[in-house]
């Protein structure tokens, strides 16, 4: 699948160092990152999924190596231009949500979209995502399926280049799972956005355009999948 290359990693290494010991949590990684497909990076826990999604969302800088974003190298710039990079380009989803808890459904979708100069219309985007009557529930009054399209909604109404999404299923039952993986995956063929699914669950990697398997910091395999399979028919 050779498409454009939205970005760039080169030699991009991550180490924490804690106290005595040093974590290599993402060895020397070279890899791209192309425009509008659905990759799914699966490995098991502490493998460094979290580490490798952070470093392509600019939530943290890597201890070496080079991100190009077009011109850019991401490992370079100032903090703000980062936060920029951040708020106009990358919707992140996460396992627990993380809906801000006193604001309504289409309040937390509003609020991320006034971080952009050309947001979706949020109503709008309120029914497509299938929300339409619980624009006015807080966080607590809707199931987690809900509360994950919620935040589904809030990624995406900034339009970003990428949707990243950590675990998204991971406190979800099911046929719920099934659910929201398949909102990803027509996100990601309808409106055009990169989306990168992070996971342990390896039946998942059969949605994808493209699979990263990872151990121990590495990116061990990258394999590319020319019939993805509709989430819906994805079984575990
Ligand atoms: P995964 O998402 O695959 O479970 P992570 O990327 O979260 O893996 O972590 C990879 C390794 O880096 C793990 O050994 C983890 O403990 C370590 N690690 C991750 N974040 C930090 C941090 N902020 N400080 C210290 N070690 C970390
Ligand atoms: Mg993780």
């Amino acid at each position: 699948m050779a498409g454009d290359v939205l970005l760039r990693l080169e030699q991009v290494k991550k180490t924490y160092i804690m106290g005595e010991v040093t974590v290599e949590a993402l060895k020397e990684t070279t890899v791209d990152i192309y425009k509008g497909e659905l990759l799914v990076v699966l490995g098991p826990s502490g493998s460094g999924k979290t580490t490798l999604l952070n470093m392509i969302g600019g939530m943290d800088r890597p201890t070496a190596g080079r991100i190009l974003f077009g011109s850019k190298d991401l490992s370079q710039v100032n903090d703000r231009e980062l936060t920029l990079y951040r708020r106009r380009e990358v919707g992140f989803v996460f396992q627990f949500y993380n809906l801000i808890p006193d604001l309504t459904a289409a309040e937390n979708v509003s609020l991320a979209a006034e971080l952009v100069d050309d947001p979706l219309p949020v109503d709008r985007l309120m029914e497509d995502i299938g929300l339409g009557d619980r624009k006015g529930h807080f966080p607590a009054q809707l199931s987690g399926g809900e509360q994950q399209r919620v935040s589904i909604a809030r990624a995406i109404v900034k339009q970003p280049l990428f949707l990243l999404c950590d675990e998204p299923t991971g406190a979800l039952d099911y046929a719920t799972g099934i659910k929201v993986l398949g909102l990803l995956q027509e996100i990601c063929s309808k409106r055009g956005n990169t989306v990168i699914i992070v996971t342990h669950n390896m039946p998942v990697a059969d949605m994808a355009d493209r699979v990263f398997r990872m151990r121990s910091g590495e990116i061990v395999e990258i394999t590319e999948n020319p019939e993805p399979v509709p989430a819906e028919r994805i079984v575990w």
